[in-house]
């Protein structure tokens, strides 16, 4: 029996986009499981806790895969992507390519990651040309201003953001 092929698509997803998403669609048709792993965020002061983050991506994988366990979301803290890809038994790691600039950092983090784990390869996914300008730190500058997410993201995910975003401008 070939053996089951286990993906691990890391990220911080604060909050997952409909890139990111559309990556996630991609990689099923690669892997027979994928692990989201899910950046718990130290470090990089996240709008929305680990929790919020994770619930949003089991709430996509729901409706995606009917809960089936084609998709599993798991915390992914302070490890190496590698060691982390090893603990989920992953041999692939999923990353999406926008832009050049996720071109340059990509490619030196994946020049380590070959050397530190030859056994695990990186693959890269282009998402939909729609939704290659999207970034999770921009559709959240748009929220701030009171700007329409919608095209962005899911309406589940839009919704959790204008009420974060509404709690802040209240709080300020
Ligand atoms: P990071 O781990 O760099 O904080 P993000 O959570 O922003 O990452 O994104 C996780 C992965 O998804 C990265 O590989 C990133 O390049 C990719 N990604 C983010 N937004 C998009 C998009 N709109 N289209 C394709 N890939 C994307």
């Amino acid at each position: 029996m070939a053996t089951k092929r286990i993906g691990l698509y890391p990220g911080t997803f604060d909050p997952p986009t409909l890139g990111h998403l559309d990556i996630v669609k991609r990689a099923l048709k690669l892997v027979d499981q994928l692990v989201i792993g899910v950046g718990t965020g130290t470090g990089k002061n996240p709008l929305f806790s680990f929790e919020e983050r994770a619930d949003m991506w089991r709430h996509e994988a729901t409706l995606l895969t009917k809960d089936d366990g084609t998709i599993d979301v798991q915390p992914f803290g302070d490890s190496l992507q590698v060691d982390f890809a090893r603990q989920v038994g992953a041999n692939i790691v999923v990353r999406g390519l926008r832009a050049m600039s996720d071109f340059e950092y990509e490619f030196q983090i994946v020049g380590m990651n070959q050397r530190l784990a030859p056994d695990i390869e990186t693959v890269f996914l282009m998402a939909d040309p729609k939704y290659l300008s999207i970034a999770s730190k921009l559709v959240k500058e748009v929220a701030m201003l009171g700007g329409n997410v919608s095209p962005f993201l899911t309406p589940y995910v839009a919704e959790k953001l204008v009420h974060r975003c509404n709690e802040k401008r209240k709080k300020a």
